[in-house]
């Protein structure tokens, strides 16, 4: 073959190369055809094995190292296929072997050198690439310098970091934009602000960092601002603020962002479209889930596996599993473990715990591993469908078949699992031989099972055992007091009630969200009293004379932790937060809407009698997602079967 053919035909073969396989058979080509020698064709293809190709650079390296005349062009196409693999010390091995062939190193190799140092977050082999750099005189060349302030910024040396950058002989945007990095990979916020406003000019990039910063650091008020001031903001600033708003729990003006994005045409990218997903799962937003679904079907976005796992989950919390299999059964593949746990998690949320463990069954038979998570959601169903022997043998397997080693959830799920039941001594027992340092949060969960069954001896030796590590939280001493009150312990539960205040606990308040064309209402407990929860108390008053007339209801008072006159104890029942979002939702929806809330507590029982006497009486579906589950009331009963 001539050498103008032989250029030609790897030129074109190395394009569409994306095999190992089919870079053997290039280089028998080229080996066959005695070229090997000629830099040009050899240089290629050592860069496009090392680059192009996948899991193929140790392989150049073996190419590279038989050669007799390499040169420093190849050598650096290796060592940057090694930086930017799983074994950056392999670039740091190339990049010796190419000093002790006396081959000079060039600014590309100690660019690709540091990144390796940077990627390895080993001074010591930083320090040894920047003193090399040194030594052939390229510490000060704009590239090297560049990479060098990230590495030192990677291993958390700022004042190395700020000592290279200020020895460059030029710097760009792209310099200052590694140093204002490294300010914040070594934790310094401040300096991050100093470095940001000495900078000359600022690019795309610099304002992004500086907003993930202030997101990351929680500082939502200064992301807001910065973001204000961001002259040309990209999909990047977009979907950086939505996220901070979800994350710190402001999810209206997640989605008010979330809008105003669309409305300038910006294209939502994965991260933005998960984040505000995530918010309408966990405000129980159903119909804006709806509306974004018919969005991504829309914008060809449901091949995204992130974005359809996302939507799936929206609809399973809020409240409707239906549309969450829909989602699940639309999914082209479902290799992905997320996918499958979300579904178990949601049907289990929703009561159908042998449905939810079929599914698992069925995860198993297609071959995909489960992963702790799907553990946990498995358990939980067990737990909730009151499946102790299989719950069990769960647990079992999850160690011995799959070796996942099990975390606090899953004992916890387990511990719920024999609370739940009644088998309380179990639970105990369960915990006792953990033998793990503290256990605060596995007994809590059995005070909680103790105050459903009503076992005040189990619950006094668990609450000393919490009171060793944290005497200070609320919600273990209105559990206790919340026994003995029902007991019509009277005493001890004023005697708890006056710990709490001395030792200074404050009462989490309890609130419901109700999603209303697209407007999301927030009721508290006892709150303040405005025009919507004015409408809603006289709403519920009407309601509650219905039931009593109708439906023969008596309020459960003891479910009032106060020892105080019945008549009292029925007004601070009749102001949950939940009852009053039910009616707000009874007077604002549509006839024959399922009205659906949010809760961040759990309901209680005079609640959850409302609910379902609700539910007859007016024909209505009502869905509340509570702290630990769905309950679906329909016809005067509820999907939880009264066990929650
Ligand atoms: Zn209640
Ligand atoms: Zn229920």
């Amino acid at each position: 073959m001539s050498y103008y053919y032989t250029e030609k035909l790897c030129n074109s073969l190395l394009q569409n190369c994306k095999t190992l396989k089919q870079i053997k058979q290039i280089q028998s080509i080229i080996c066959k055809s005695g070229f090997e020698t000629d830099p040009l064709i050899s240089g290629k293809f050592i860069l496009n094995c090392a680059i192009s190709v996948p899991n193929s650079v140790s392989y150049a390296f073996k190419f590279l190292s038989y050669l007799q005349f390499p040169d420093s062009f190849m050598y650096n196409a290796v060592i940057r296929g090694f930086s930017e693999s799983d074994t950056p010390k392999d670039a740091i091995f190339t990049f010796i072997e190419m000093r002790r062939k006396s081959i000079f190193p060039d600014s590309f190799s100690f660019a690709f050198a540091s990144k390796s140092a940077a990627n390895l977050r080993d001074l010591r082999v930083g320090f040894q690439v920047h003193c090399q750099s040194l030594v052939f005189g390229f510490n000060t060349h704009l590239f090297v310098g560049t990479t060098l302030t990230s590495m030192y910024g990677e291993c958390g040396v700022i004042e190395y970091a700020r000592k290279v950058f200020d020895e460059m002989s030029v710097r760009n945007v792209v310099a200052w934009n590694a140093l204002l990095t490294a300010c914040f990979r070594c934790g310094d916020l401040r300096y991050g602000e100093e470095v940001f406003d000495q900078m000359p000019v600022l690019d795309s990039t610099s304002w992004n960092v500086m907003l993930v910063k202030y997101v990351k650091a929680g500082e939502i008020k200064f992301a807001k601002e910065l973001f204000e001031k961001i002259p040309v903001k990209d999909d990047v600033s977009w979907s950086t603020m939505i996220h901070g708003f979800v994350q710190s729990g402001n999810f209206e003006e997640a989605f008010t962002f979330f809008r105003e994005m669309r409305k300038l045409c910006f294209v939502p990218n994965e991260a933005s479209l998960t984040s505000v997903l995530s918010a309408c799962a966990q405000t129980g937003a159903f119909e804006s889930s709806r509306i974004l679904h018919g969005f991504l079907e829309k914008g060809g976005f449901c091949g995204i596996v992130s974005v359809s796992n996302a939507l799936l989950d929206a609809y399973a919390k809020c409240g409707n599993i239906g549309m969450a299999k829909l989602v699940f059964s639309a999914l082209r593949e479902k290799t992905c473990v997320v996918s499958w746990t979300s579904m178990i998690a949601g049907l289990a949320m929703h009561g159908y715990g042998e449905e939810a463990i079929n599914l698992f069954g069925e995860l198993e038979k297609c071959g995909i591993l489960p992963d702790e998570a799907t553990f946990v959601s498995v358990l939980y169903s067990c737990s909730h469908a009151g499946l102790v022997q299989q719950g069990c043998e769960y647990f079992h397997k999850m160690k011995d078949v799959y070796g996942l080693e099990p975390s606090i959830e899953h004992y916890g799920c387990m511990v719920d699992l024999y609370g739940r039941a009644g088998l309380l001594q179990k639970a105990y027992d369960f915990i006792l031989q953990l033998h793990l340092n503290d256990c605060t949060t596995l007994w809590r969960i059995l005070l909680g099972a103790c105050s459903i069954h009503g076992n005040i001896e189990m619950a006094e030796e668990v609450k000393s055992r919490i009171s060793e590590f944290e005497p200070r939280d609320f919600g273990d001493h209105v559990l206790l007091s919340n026994i003995y009150a029902t007991k019509g312990k009277w005493k001890d539960a004023a005697a708890m009630r006056r710990s709490m205040s001395s030792l200074g606990i404050k009462k989490k308040p309890g609130w419901s969200i109700i999603e209303v064309g697209k407007t999301m209402y927030t009721f508290v407990a006892g709150g303040e009293r405005d025009e919507i929860s004015e409408l809603a108390y006289q709403k519920l008053k009407e309601i509650m004379l219905r039931i009593k007339v109708e439906g023969g209801y008596v309020p459960q008072t003891d479910n009032v932790l106060y020892d105080v006159g019945e008549e009292e104890k029925e007004y601070a029942l009749s102001r949950h937060s939940e009852k009053l979002a039910v009616a707000f939702g009874m007077l604002r929806l549509s006839e024959g809407s399922v009205i659906r809330v949010v809760k961040n507590l759990r309901i209680c029982s005079d609640c959850h009698t409302v609910m379902k006497l609700v539910s007859k009486i007016y024909s209505l579906e009502i869905v509340i997602r509570d702290r630990s589950r769905f309950h679906t009331f329909n016809g005067g009963v509820c999907t939880c079967r009264d066990y929650w």
